[in-house]
């Protein structure tokens, strides 16, 4: 049945869907890609504030500051800190989410006993170079990003929005609640570099149920569909940053040198020759490799870039230990040394408790949504989400990961992605404050 107090909220999410539009679009202007959204953080931090939640974590205090992965170097920092206040940043927040400490957490105390609810919203871009001629609707109607090389190309514009809107809604109708909110608002899911660092504060240790949400297209064979809900491992991925020292010489007399570039070849036909296992399924890239000085002269310095992933933990357990030693002993083997950086990580963890997804399922179907769960042959995602969902079902909690399915002008990560109607980021607000009520008794 479908509860009054979810009827007035539902109402009050459709009067602010204009809000919701505006507020998106400006995130999607002032795109800001992992450990630089400044910015978008400070904003979320003062909308917070103004809303009066009960609790603010902001930056530094959101983190593990060494669990971090794959931060830029402290100039880009600093430059990217520069720019969010020249964009609008709220200057009294700002400082907190210097030198890649951005994330924001809140919670929301109803002071009466009930469960503790969870949201996970990420709010980084990407790097991409959005597309700048009429044809785009981000640029025809002034919101394509004016940041060259930074895009919200995976719609997480929307998500922080739809975490913000919840966030609201709750507080307004917060008299009649019970129990706990918390809200995550995660950088650096691209590269998932950003989940890691925040697991270790606590924050996730006491939440009973917890959701994240992600935009995803309608297609053809599922045209209207409002929400998947996912019955899913995480593919589990560690992506490594692989630098080469050898020695430079003339090319002419090779022999006094140590050449990276043979170590660099030798990595790369080992590691995609690794054998095939039994332990489950496994992906291998090398993405980008940048080596070498000049035509005469012996390499001695190499950066590879690569990832790799598996759909068990096993099988990622077996291959990234495979890969380094190849890295290191291909290196030894032409005189050279490794080093080997991990710039972000996914475990191989269930992060849909099957139970809670059922009900979510049968409660988006009852409030007026189509729903079902993700169909069989969905390929599996990789989100470092799956760092808190283990955290919360290794204490006891459960998750869910929603799909919230509208037109998409383009594939995620394209230089023309865009959320079409993005007024229906309403709908992914809607099952959030269904989900909660329904935990809390409401
Ligand atoms: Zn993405
Ligand atoms: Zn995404």
């Amino acid at each position: 049945m479908v509860s009054e107090l979810y009827k007035k909220m539902a109402e009050y999410v459709d009067s602010r869907a204009d809000w919701m539009v505006e507020n998106r679009r400006d995130f999607h202007k002032y795109a800001e890609s992992g450990w630089h959204e400044v910015r978008t953080c400070s904003i979320i931090a003062d909308f917070l504030t103004k809303l009066g939640v009960d609790e603010l974590i902001l930056g530094k205090d959101c983190f593990i500051a060494e669990d971090r992965m794959g931060l830029p170097d402290q100039e880009e920092l600093d430059m990217v800190y520069e720019r969010a206040l020249e964009q609008g940043a709220v200057p009294e927040f700002a400082p907190f989410f210097k030198d890649g400490f951005t994330g924001v957490e809140a919670i929301i105390d109803t002071g009466k006993p009930g469960p503790v609810v969870g949201f996970r919203t990420d709010i980084d871009g990407l790097g991409v170079f959005e597309a700048q001629d009429d044809s785009h609707k981000p640029f025809r109607e002034g919101f394509a990003s004016v940041n060259p090389g930074e895009m919200q190309a995976c719609g997480h514009d929307s998500h922080a929005t739809i975490g913000m809107m919840t966030a609201e809604t709750i507080m307004k109708y917060k008299d009649q609640l019970c129990g706990k909110f918390k809200f995550v608002f995660q950088p650096g899911e691209e590269g998932v570099r950003g989940a890691r660092g925040m697991i270790g504060t606590g924050f996730f240790d006491d939440i009973d149920y917890m959701m994240a949400m992600h935009v995803m297209p309608l297609n053809k064979d599922f045209p209207d569909e409002d929400f998947w809900f996912q019955y899913k491992t995480c593919m589990a991925n560690a992506k490594l940053d692989v630098y080469l020292y050898g020695k430079a010489c003339h090319a002419a007399a090779p022999e006094s040198g140590n050449n990276a570039m043979l170590a660099m070849a030798a990595i790369v036909q080992g590691i995609y020759g690794i054998p095939r296992a039994s332990v489950g399924d496994a992906r291998i890239n090398v993405g980008q490799v940048i080596a070498g000085s000049g035509r005469n002269v012996v390499c001695d310095r190499v950066k590879m870039v690569m990832e790799l992933r598996g759909l068990t933990a096993a099988s990622l357990d077996y291959l990234e230990p495979y890969a380094r030693r190849i890295i290191e002993h291909a290196a030894a083997m032409h005189g050279c040394t490794a080093e080997i950086r991990l710039m972000g990580a996914t475990p191989a963890v269930v992060i849909d408790s099957p139970d809670f997804t059922d009900e979510l399922v049968a409660l988006a179907n009852e409030i007026g949504f189509k729903a079902l769960p993700a169909p069989e042959g969905t390929k599996p995602t990789s989100d470092d989400y799956a760092y808190m969902a283990d955290r919360v079902i290794q204490h006891g909690g459960k998750s869910c990961y929603i799909f919230y399915r509208t037109e998409e002008a383009a594939p995620h990560h394209a230089t023309t992605f865009d959320i079409t109607n993005d007024k229906d980021m309403t709908k992914a607000v809607k099952i959030f404050l269904a989900a909660a009520l329904k935990i809390v008794g409401k």
